[in-house]
Protein backbone atom coordinates (compact mmCIF):
# COMPACT_ATOMS: atom_id res chain seq x y z
CA UNK A 1 0.00 0.00 0.00
CA UNK A 2 1.18 3.22 -0.82
CA UNK A 3 2.52 5.71 2.44
CA UNK A 4 -0.14 8.30 1.99
CA UNK A 5 -3.28 5.86 1.13
CA UNK A 6 -5.64 5.20 3.66
CA UNK A 7 -6.94 2.10 4.71
CA UNK A 8 -10.65 2.51 2.93
CA UNK A 9 -8.98 4.02 -0.35
CA UNK A 10 -9.00 0.86 -2.76
CA UNK A 11 -6.82 -0.14 -4.82
CA UNK A 12 -7.95 -1.22 -8.46
CA UNK A 13 -6.36 -2.37 -11.53
CA UNK A 14 -7.06 -1.16 -14.57
CA UNK A 15 -5.58 -3.59 -17.56
CA UNK A 16 -5.38 -1.64 -21.09
CA UNK A 17 -4.91 1.45 -18.56
CA UNK A 18 -3.20 3.50 -21.15
CA UNK A 19 -5.94 2.87 -24.50
CA UNK A 20 -8.64 5.18 -25.09
CA UNK A 21 -11.09 3.83 -22.27
CA UNK A 22 -8.19 2.51 -19.75
CA UNK A 23 -7.20 6.41 -19.50
CA UNK A 24 -10.50 7.96 -19.25
CA UNK A 25 -11.02 4.80 -16.26
CA UNK A 26 -8.10 5.96 -14.22
CA UNK A 27 -8.74 9.31 -14.20
CA UNK A 28 -12.70 9.12 -13.22
CA UNK A 29 -10.97 6.43 -10.56
CA UNK A 30 -7.95 8.60 -9.43
CA UNK A 31 -10.80 11.64 -9.20
CA UNK A 32 -13.03 9.36 -7.05
CA UNK A 33 -9.96 9.10 -4.75
CA UNK A 34 -9.28 5.12 -5.29
CA UNK A 35 -5.34 3.86 -5.69
CA UNK A 36 -5.08 2.98 -9.19
CA UNK A 37 -2.38 0.71 -11.13
CA UNK A 38 -2.61 1.12 -14.84
CA UNK A 39 -1.25 -1.94 -16.52
CA UNK A 40 -0.35 -2.10 -20.17
CA UNK A 41 1.83 -3.49 -22.37
CA UNK A 42 1.43 -0.28 -24.69
CA UNK A 43 0.23 -2.26 -27.75
CA UNK A 44 -2.19 0.37 -28.97
CA UNK A 45 -2.11 2.36 -25.71
CA UNK A 46 -0.16 5.72 -25.53
CA UNK A 47 2.02 7.22 -22.50
CA UNK A 48 0.66 10.87 -23.39
CA UNK A 49 -2.82 9.54 -23.06
CA UNK A 50 -1.64 9.19 -18.77
CA UNK A 51 1.37 11.52 -18.97
CA UNK A 52 -1.56 13.83 -16.84
CA UNK A 53 -2.00 11.45 -14.47
CA UNK A 54 1.83 9.99 -13.76
CA UNK A 55 2.42 12.60 -11.19
CA UNK A 56 -0.22 11.94 -8.75
CA UNK A 57 0.62 9.62 -5.76
CA UNK A 58 -1.82 7.28 -6.03
CA UNK A 59 -0.67 6.27 -9.50
CA UNK A 60 1.17 3.40 -11.04
CA UNK A 61 2.05 2.20 -14.01
CA UNK A 62 3.12 -1.40 -14.91
CA UNK A 63 4.51 -2.12 -17.79
CA UNK A 64 3.04 -5.66 -18.08
CA UNK A 65 1.36 -8.12 -20.84
CA UNK A 66 -1.37 -9.81 -19.58
CA UNK A 67 -0.82 -12.93 -21.29
CA UNK A 68 1.48 -13.18 -18.54
CA UNK A 69 0.06 -13.88 -14.95
CA UNK A 70 0.44 -11.40 -12.22
CA UNK A 71 0.53 -11.35 -8.38
CA UNK A 72 -0.88 -8.17 -7.01
CA UNK A 73 -2.75 -6.89 -3.89
CA UNK A 74 -6.35 -5.25 -5.38
CA UNK A 75 -9.75 -5.00 -4.56
CA UNK A 76 -11.25 -4.60 -7.95
CA UNK A 77 -10.03 -5.42 -11.60
CA UNK A 78 -11.37 -3.76 -14.84
CA UNK A 79 -9.78 -5.99 -17.65
CA UNK A 80 -9.79 -3.72 -20.80
CA UNK A 81 -6.35 -4.95 -22.01
CA UNK A 82 -7.15 -5.86 -25.84
CA UNK A 83 -6.46 -3.60 -29.13
CA UNK A 84 -10.12 -2.30 -29.75
CA UNK A 85 -9.83 -1.01 -33.79
CA UNK A 86 -10.04 -3.80 -36.29
CA UNK A 87 -7.11 -2.56 -37.96
CA UNK A 88 -5.14 -2.92 -35.11
CA UNK A 89 -6.80 -6.48 -33.95
CA UNK A 90 -6.05 -8.20 -36.98
CA UNK A 91 -2.39 -7.06 -37.30
CA UNK A 92 -1.65 -9.84 -35.09
CA UNK A 93 -4.60 -11.66 -34.43
CA UNK A 94 -3.03 -14.71 -32.76
CA UNK A 95 -1.94 -12.20 -29.91
CA UNK A 96 -5.45 -10.66 -29.84
CA UNK A 97 -6.85 -14.21 -29.45
CA UNK A 98 -3.96 -14.55 -26.85
CA UNK A 99 -4.83 -11.71 -25.26
CA UNK A 100 -9.06 -12.19 -25.12
CA UNK A 101 -8.42 -15.75 -23.37
CA UNK A 102 -5.15 -15.83 -21.67
CA UNK A 103 -5.50 -12.20 -20.39
CA UNK A 104 -9.01 -12.90 -18.96
CA UNK A 105 -7.80 -16.36 -17.44
CA UNK A 106 -4.75 -14.21 -15.65
CA UNK A 107 -7.30 -11.79 -14.74
CA UNK A 108 -9.72 -14.34 -13.59
CA UNK A 109 -6.82 -16.24 -10.94
CA UNK A 110 -6.09 -13.20 -9.67
CA UNK A 111 -9.07 -12.24 -8.73
CA UNK A 112 -9.81 -15.98 -7.27
CA UNK A 113 -6.72 -15.37 -5.42
CA UNK A 114 -7.24 -12.15 -3.97
CA UNK A 115 -11.05 -11.92 -3.60
CA UNK A 116 -11.16 -8.45 -5.89
CA UNK A 117 -14.35 -7.86 -8.25
CA UNK A 118 -13.38 -8.14 -11.66
CA UNK A 119 -15.45 -6.17 -14.38
CA UNK A 120 -14.64 -7.27 -17.89
CA UNK A 121 -15.18 -5.14 -21.15
CA UNK A 122 -16.67 -7.07 -23.38
CA UNK A 123 -18.41 -6.03 -27.12
CA UNK A 124 -21.06 -5.94 -28.86
CA UNK A 125 -19.09 -8.02 -31.42
CA UNK A 126 -20.35 -11.24 -29.65
CA UNK A 127 -23.65 -10.73 -31.55
CA UNK A 128 -21.21 -10.56 -34.80
CA UNK A 129 -23.84 -9.70 -37.37
CA UNK A 130 -26.61 -9.15 -35.94
CA UNK A 131 -30.17 -10.76 -36.88
CA UNK A 132 -31.92 -9.69 -33.89
CA UNK A 133 -32.36 -5.85 -33.81
CA UNK A 134 -31.84 -3.88 -31.11
CA UNK A 135 -29.68 -6.73 -29.72
CA UNK A 136 -30.48 -7.66 -25.87
CA UNK A 137 -28.34 -9.79 -23.59
CA UNK A 138 -30.59 -12.32 -24.32
CA UNK A 139 -29.69 -12.92 -28.07
CA UNK A 140 -26.82 -14.97 -29.01
CA UNK A 141 -25.44 -13.46 -31.74
CA UNK A 142 -24.26 -14.74 -35.27
CA UNK A 143 -20.73 -14.85 -35.36
CA UNK A 144 -18.16 -16.02 -38.58
CA UNK A 145 -15.74 -18.51 -36.11
CA UNK A 146 -13.00 -18.53 -39.21
CA UNK A 147 -13.38 -15.21 -40.31
CA UNK A 148 -10.81 -12.10 -40.27
CA UNK A 149 -12.93 -10.69 -36.99
CA UNK A 150 -12.78 -13.77 -35.42
CA UNK A 151 -9.41 -13.67 -33.44
CA UNK A 152 -11.51 -10.66 -31.41
CA UNK A 153 -15.07 -11.68 -31.60
CA UNK A 154 -14.77 -15.14 -30.61
CA UNK A 155 -11.62 -14.25 -28.45
CA UNK A 156 -14.45 -11.75 -26.55
CA UNK A 157 -17.20 -14.64 -26.51
CA UNK A 158 -14.52 -16.98 -25.11
CA UNK A 159 -13.66 -14.55 -22.97
CA UNK A 160 -17.71 -13.88 -21.41
CA UNK A 161 -17.25 -17.95 -20.83
CA UNK A 162 -13.89 -18.04 -18.48
CA UNK A 163 -15.80 -15.41 -16.63
CA UNK A 164 -19.05 -17.32 -16.11
CA UNK A 165 -17.61 -20.51 -15.39
CA UNK A 166 -14.99 -18.82 -12.49
CA UNK A 167 -18.11 -17.60 -11.41
CA UNK A 168 -19.94 -20.88 -11.33
CA UNK A 169 -17.22 -22.83 -10.18
CA UNK A 170 -15.17 -20.79 -7.73
CA UNK A 171 -17.86 -17.81 -6.76
CA UNK A 172 -15.45 -15.21 -8.25
CA UNK A 173 -17.77 -12.06 -8.48
CA UNK A 174 -17.79 -11.09 -11.78
CA UNK A 175 -19.23 -8.37 -14.10
CA UNK A 176 -19.12 -8.37 -17.68
CA UNK A 177 -20.31 -5.20 -19.92
CA UNK A 178 -21.02 -5.11 -23.51
CA UNK A 179 -19.56 -1.96 -24.92
CA UNK A 180 -21.05 -0.48 -28.75
CA UNK A 181 -19.14 1.41 -30.19
CA UNK A 182 -17.67 4.51 -27.78
CA UNK A 183 -15.61 7.51 -29.06
CA UNK A 184 -13.75 10.67 -27.50
CA UNK A 185 -10.64 12.11 -26.44
CA UNK A 186 -7.54 9.93 -26.58
CA UNK A 187 -8.83 7.83 -29.20
CA UNK A 188 -5.25 7.76 -31.19
CA UNK A 189 -5.55 9.73 -34.56
CA UNK A 190 -4.31 6.50 -36.27
CA UNK A 191 -6.80 4.06 -34.70
CA UNK A 192 -8.57 3.44 -37.20
CA UNK A 193 -12.20 3.47 -36.20
CA UNK A 194 -14.63 5.11 -38.08
CA UNK A 195 -15.49 8.44 -35.65
CA UNK A 196 -11.75 9.30 -35.57
CA UNK A 197 -10.75 8.48 -39.10
CA UNK A 198 -13.91 10.76 -39.60
CA UNK A 199 -12.95 13.90 -37.78
CA UNK A 200 -9.08 13.43 -38.54
CA UNK A 201 -9.41 13.13 -42.27
CA UNK A 202 -12.01 16.42 -42.39
CA UNK A 203 -9.33 18.29 -39.99
CA UNK A 204 -6.45 17.61 -42.49
CA UNK A 205 -9.04 18.28 -45.46
CA UNK A 206 -8.87 14.84 -46.80
CA UNK A 207 -11.87 12.86 -48.33
CA UNK A 208 -13.54 10.56 -45.54
CA UNK A 209 -13.12 7.32 -46.15
CA UNK A 210 -16.54 5.41 -46.66
CA UNK A 211 -16.36 1.65 -46.55
CA UNK A 212 -18.45 0.15 -48.85
CA UNK A 213 -22.32 2.23 -49.42
CA UNK A 214 -22.28 3.55 -45.95
CA UNK A 215 -25.60 2.13 -45.30
CA UNK A 216 -24.46 -0.20 -42.85
CA UNK A 217 -25.28 1.34 -38.96
CA UNK A 218 -23.66 1.58 -35.57
CA UNK A 219 -24.53 3.40 -32.19
CA UNK A 220 -21.86 5.68 -30.78
CA UNK A 221 -21.68 6.26 -26.93
CA UNK A 222 -19.66 9.49 -25.39
CA UNK A 223 -17.43 7.98 -23.26
CA UNK A 224 -17.66 10.15 -20.24
CA UNK A 225 -20.98 7.83 -20.23
CA UNK A 226 -19.88 4.99 -20.74
CA UNK A 227 -17.30 5.25 -17.87
CA UNK A 228 -20.17 6.44 -15.59
CA UNK A 229 -21.89 2.82 -17.07
CA UNK A 230 -18.35 0.71 -15.85
CA UNK A 231 -18.36 3.11 -12.39
CA UNK A 232 -21.98 1.59 -11.35
CA UNK A 233 -21.97 -1.45 -12.61
CA UNK A 234 -18.84 -2.17 -10.45
CA UNK A 235 -20.77 -0.95 -7.36
CA UNK A 236 -23.69 -2.94 -8.26
CA UNK A 237 -24.12 -5.98 -5.79
CA UNK A 238 -22.58 -9.37 -6.28
CA UNK A 239 -25.59 -11.01 -7.72
CA UNK A 240 -25.48 -8.51 -10.84
CA UNK A 241 -23.23 -10.27 -13.05
CA UNK A 242 -24.29 -8.80 -16.29
CA UNK A 243 -23.74 -9.24 -19.18
CA UNK A 244 -25.13 -5.97 -19.71
CA UNK A 245 -25.31 -3.81 -23.01
CA UNK A 246 -23.37 -0.62 -22.67
CA UNK A 247 -24.26 1.95 -25.76
CA UNK A 248 -26.62 4.54 -27.07
CA UNK A 249 -29.53 3.49 -28.58
CA UNK A 250 -29.66 6.06 -31.47
CA UNK A 251 -28.55 4.28 -34.43
CA UNK A 252 -26.95 6.12 -37.82
CA UNK A 253 -25.56 5.38 -40.62
CA UNK A 254 -22.14 5.69 -41.99
CA UNK A 255 -23.12 8.16 -44.25
CA UNK A 256 -24.77 10.28 -41.78
CA UNK A 257 -21.83 10.56 -39.65
CA UNK A 258 -20.05 11.40 -41.96
CA UNK A 259 -22.62 14.24 -43.11
CA UNK A 260 -22.73 15.53 -39.19
CA UNK A 261 -18.78 15.10 -39.30
CA UNK A 262 -18.45 17.19 -42.38
CA UNK A 263 -21.05 20.30 -40.95
CA UNK A 264 -19.53 20.22 -37.88
CA UNK A 265 -16.07 20.27 -39.04
CA UNK A 266 -17.00 22.53 -42.01
CA UNK A 267 -14.75 20.47 -44.25
CA UNK A 268 -14.54 20.23 -48.20
CA UNK A 269 -12.72 16.91 -48.83
CA UNK A 270 -15.74 15.22 -49.81
CA UNK A 271 -16.10 11.66 -49.40
CA UNK A 272 -13.44 8.78 -50.65
CA UNK A 273 -15.50 5.13 -51.27
CA UNK A 274 -13.40 2.13 -50.42
CA UNK A 275 -14.52 -1.38 -50.13
CA UNK A 276 -16.57 -2.77 -47.34
CA UNK A 277 -14.39 -5.43 -45.30
CA UNK A 278 -15.07 -8.80 -44.85
CA UNK A 279 -18.12 -9.75 -42.34
CA UNK A 280 -18.42 -5.93 -41.36
CA UNK A 281 -21.79 -5.89 -39.62
CA UNK A 282 -24.78 -4.29 -41.46
CA UNK A 283 -26.41 -3.00 -38.45
CA UNK A 284 -26.09 -2.32 -34.83
CA UNK A 285 -27.96 -0.76 -31.78
CA UNK A 286 -28.55 -1.55 -28.19
CA UNK A 287 -31.43 -2.77 -26.25
CA UNK A 288 -30.11 -1.12 -22.95
CA UNK A 289 -33.33 -1.66 -21.00
CA UNK A 290 -31.18 -4.14 -18.38
CA UNK A 291 -29.18 -1.26 -17.72
CA UNK A 292 -31.68 1.70 -17.15
CA UNK A 293 -33.20 -1.14 -14.73
CA UNK A 294 -30.16 -2.92 -12.78
CA UNK A 295 -28.02 0.19 -13.19
CA UNK A 296 -30.55 3.35 -13.71
CA UNK A 297 -27.99 4.40 -16.61
CA UNK A 298 -28.56 5.86 -19.75
CA UNK A 299 -26.47 8.07 -22.12
CA UNK A 300 -26.77 11.54 -21.45
CA UNK A 301 -24.77 13.13 -24.37
CA UNK A 302 -26.46 13.02 -27.79
CA UNK A 303 -24.03 12.69 -30.79
CA UNK A 304 -23.60 15.85 -32.19
CA UNK A 305 -22.58 17.03 -28.57
CA UNK A 306 -19.86 14.36 -27.80
CA UNK A 307 -18.81 14.65 -32.07
CA UNK A 308 -18.05 18.38 -30.79
CA UNK A 309 -15.93 17.62 -27.79
CA UNK A 310 -13.90 15.27 -29.16
CA UNK A 311 -13.40 17.26 -32.17
CA UNK A 312 -12.36 19.96 -29.83
CA UNK A 313 -9.59 16.83 -28.84
CA UNK A 314 -8.33 16.23 -32.06
CA UNK A 315 -7.79 19.88 -33.01
CA UNK A 316 -4.99 19.66 -30.65
CA UNK A 317 -3.14 16.61 -31.69
CA UNK A 318 -3.51 16.83 -35.66
P1 LIG B 1 -7.53 0.70 -27.07
O1 LIG B 1 -6.89 -0.09 -28.16
O2 LIG B 1 -7.41 2.18 -27.09
O3 LIG B 1 -7.02 0.22 -25.64
C1 LIG B 1 -6.62 -1.10 -25.40
C2 LIG B 1 -5.45 -1.05 -24.42
O4 LIG B 1 -5.05 -2.39 -24.10
C3 LIG B 1 -4.21 -0.36 -25.01
O5 LIG B 1 -3.67 0.52 -24.08
C4 LIG B 1 -3.26 -1.52 -25.31
O6 LIG B 1 -1.91 -1.14 -25.32
C5 LIG B 1 -3.63 -2.49 -24.20
N1 LIG B 1 -3.29 -3.88 -24.50
C6 LIG B 1 -3.56 -4.58 -25.62
N2 LIG B 1 -3.11 -5.83 -25.52
C7 LIG B 1 -2.53 -5.94 -24.29
C8 LIG B 1 -1.87 -6.99 -23.59
N3 LIG B 1 -1.72 -8.20 -24.14
N4 LIG B 1 -1.41 -6.75 -22.36
C9 LIG B 1 -1.54 -5.51 -21.79
N5 LIG B 1 -2.14 -4.47 -22.40
C10 LIG B 1 -2.64 -4.70 -23.64
O7 LIG B 1 -9.07 0.26 -27.07
P2 LIG B 1 -10.30 0.82 -26.22
O8 LIG B 1 -11.30 1.36 -27.16
O9 LIG B 1 -9.83 1.64 -25.10
O10 LIG B 1 -10.89 -0.55 -25.67
C11 LIG B 1 -10.66 -0.99 -24.34
C12 LIG B 1 -11.42 -2.29 -24.10
O11 LIG B 1 -12.82 -2.08 -24.31
C13 LIG B 1 -11.00 -3.42 -25.02
O12 LIG B 1 -10.99 -4.62 -24.29
C14 LIG B 1 -12.09 -3.45 -26.05
O13 LIG B 1 -12.27 -4.74 -26.60
C15 LIG B 1 -13.31 -3.01 -25.25
N6 LIG B 1 -14.32 -2.39 -26.12
C16 LIG B 1 -14.17 -1.12 -26.57
C17 LIG B 1 -15.14 -0.58 -27.40
C18 LIG B 1 -15.06 0.84 -27.90
O14 LIG B 1 -15.93 1.24 -28.67
N7 LIG B 1 -14.12 1.65 -27.49
C19 LIG B 1 -16.25 -1.35 -27.79
C20 LIG B 1 -16.34 -2.65 -27.34
C21 LIG B 1 -15.39 -3.17 -26.49
N1 LIG C 1 -15.86 2.57 -41.38
C1 LIG C 1 -15.88 3.44 -42.44
N2 LIG C 1 -14.79 4.23 -42.64
C2 LIG C 1 -13.70 4.20 -41.84
C3 LIG C 1 -13.68 3.31 -40.73
C4 LIG C 1 -14.79 2.48 -40.55
O1 LIG C 1 -16.86 3.52 -43.19
O2 LIG C 1 -12.75 4.96 -42.09
C5 LIG C 1 -17.08 1.74 -41.13
C6 LIG C 1 -16.80 0.26 -40.91
O3 LIG C 1 -16.80 -0.42 -42.14
C7 LIG C 1 -17.97 -0.13 -40.02
C8 LIG C 1 -18.25 1.14 -39.20
O4 LIG C 1 -17.63 2.21 -39.90
O5 LIG C 1 -19.10 -0.43 -40.80
C9 LIG C 1 -17.69 1.09 -37.79
O6 LIG C 1 -16.34 0.71 -37.88
P1 LIG C 1 -15.34 0.74 -36.65
O7 LIG C 1 -14.04 0.17 -37.13
O8 LIG C 1 -15.37 2.06 -36.02
O9 LIG C 1 -16.02 -0.24 -35.58
P2 LIG C 1 -16.70 -1.69 -35.68
O10 LIG C 1 -16.77 -2.15 -37.10
O11 LIG C 1 -15.82 -2.55 -34.86
O12 LIG C 1 -18.05 -1.48 -35.12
Amino acid sequence: MNAIDSPSKKRILVTGGAGFLGSHLCTRLLADGNHVICLDNFYTGSPDNIRSLVRTPAFEVIDHDVTSPIDLQVDEIYNLACPASPIHYQRAPLQTLKTCFMGAMNMLELAQATGAKILQASTSEVYGDPHVHPQPETYWGHVNPIGVRSCYDEGKRAAETLFFDYHRQFGVRIKVARIFNTYGPNMRPDDGRVVSNFIVQALRGEGLTIYGDGTQTRSFCYVDDLIEGFIRLMASDDTVTGPINLGTPAEFTMRELAELTTSLIGSTGGILHLPLPADDPTQRKPDISRAREVLGWQPTVALEAGLARTIEYFRGVV
